[in-house]
């Protein structure tokens, strides 16, 4: 037997079709469609904002990994509206992953991540998570008046104010 992506968040499974984790809500949600509702909106409302360059990064902490490291999802949007999300951004291992400084890094991570495979380094490894070529393109576009003298991203707790 092989593995195949669940069809609903992509995870390898055994045999086909959805994992247990996505069946099991599949089915609370369906049963509390609601109150899922507005769980959602208050995740969304609670995301830890950064700013990087041009760009926002929202981010959620979703939880431990099996190896002790913190899961988050987001997104990233940038000033034109285009909008990249993530669902498994990861940290080290052991941190506490709810800390400020632990979203800075982890905003920068983000930030990395989805400007790495540009036009010009899209190689045979391409993972699935990655954003297209011209979206990578705009994220490293707009990211880079945030980057500092001596490498990585400034990191902003606050958007700059509009000039
Ligand atoms: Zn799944």
């Amino acid at each position: 037997m092989k593995t195949t992506p669940c069809d609903m968040c992509g995870e390898p499974i055994w045999g086909s079709g959805r994992c247990d984790d996505c069946w099991e809500l599949k089915a609370r949600i369906h049963a509390y469609p609601e109150l899922a509702r507005k769980i959602l909106t208050e995740v969304e409302a609670n995301m830890i904002q950064r700013f990087i360059g041009d760009c926002e990064i929202r981010l959620h902490y979703r939880g431990r990994s099996t190896d002790n490291r913190a899961k988050y999802c987001g997104y990233i949007l940038l000033p034109d509206g285009q909008r990249y999300d993530f669902n498994d951004l990861q940290s080290g291992v052991g941190s506490s992953g709810t800390t400020a400084e632990d979203y800075d890094e982890m905003a920068e991570s983000a930030i990395n991540f989805a400007s790495y495979y540009t036009t010009n380094n899209r190689g045979d490894d391409l993972p699935g998570w990655a954003p297209s070529a011209d979206l990578a393109d705009d994220i490293s576009e707009a990211a880079c008046s945030g980057m500092k003298e001596e490498g990585g991203y400034e990191v902003r707790r606050e958007q700059h104010e509009k000039g």
